[in-house]
């Protein structure tokens, strides 16, 4: 099934473009269809660990978690800065201009409560949301709702397996401003785009 497609690169990281980095315990690779401008997945190769739920994972499997963000946040944070500056900036004068601080803030890390693929994936990307890819609300909303549970989560705010399907028939908001689009996905994806645009001017701004 296609649910298994991400299993080829915890079994052969070497045989792989997407790959950004791989040691005995961790791949990490690009998403094939970024939902972001930067849009990574972090993969446990772990073949005892690698079918279990995310939401299993965060609630029973403590040391992975604590694992996940090390490998994020001490052994791979120069490749997240250097993939958010090659994504979100069109020239590296402009995004030597902006710190690493700015860019972790619009970075966001953590697991889809209802995976489409099966084998675990921790997703580390900017918020922009700006990307071909990104073709319905359901994706939208797949990021910016409870549907997306922050690696840092507690364990007693973690949502229930299966709860969360409601989610995908409300309206679309801006994850910036917070203004409402209904069901409009075209409407949302111009102003996604403007407010990307924005944020760079902020953050070049500033
Ligand atoms: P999920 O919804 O399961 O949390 O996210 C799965 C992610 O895997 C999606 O963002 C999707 O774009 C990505 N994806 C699906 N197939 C492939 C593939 O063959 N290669 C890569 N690199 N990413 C994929
Ligand atoms: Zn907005």
């Amino acid at each position: 099934s296609f649910r298994d497609n991400l299993r080829v690169y915890i079994e052969h990281p070497q045989a792989h473009s997407n790959v950004l980095y791989y040691d005995e315990d961790f791949v990490f690779i690009r998403d094939k269809y970024p939902k972001s401008k930067m849009h990574l997945l972090l993969m446990p190769r772990d073949p005892s660990l690698t079918l279990v739920h995310p939401l299993e994972i965060l609630a029973k499997h403590r040391e992975l978690v604590e694992k996940l963000v090390s490998m994020v946040f001490r052994k791979l944070p120069d490749l997240i800065m250097r993939e958010a500056r090659n994504s979100l900036f069109s020239n590296s004068d402009l995004s030597s201009k902006v710190s690493s601080k700015t860019l972790w803030d619009f970075i966001k890390i953590g697991f889809h409560a209802g995976p489409s693929m099966n084998n675990l994936h921790l997703h580390v990307m900017t918020r922009d949301h700006v990307s071909p890819s990104l073709k319905h609300n359901a994706h939208y909303i797949s990021f910016n709702s409870p549907f997306f549970v922050n690696i840092d989560t507690p364990i007693a705010h973690l949502p229930v397996r299966g709860s969360l399907s409601y989610l995908f028939q409300q309206d679309v908001c801006c994850y910036r401003c917070g203004k409402s689009f209904g069901r409009q996905f075209s409407k949302l994806k111009v102003h996604l785009s403007e407010e990307l645009d924005s944020w760079v001017q902020d953050t070049l701004a500033s």
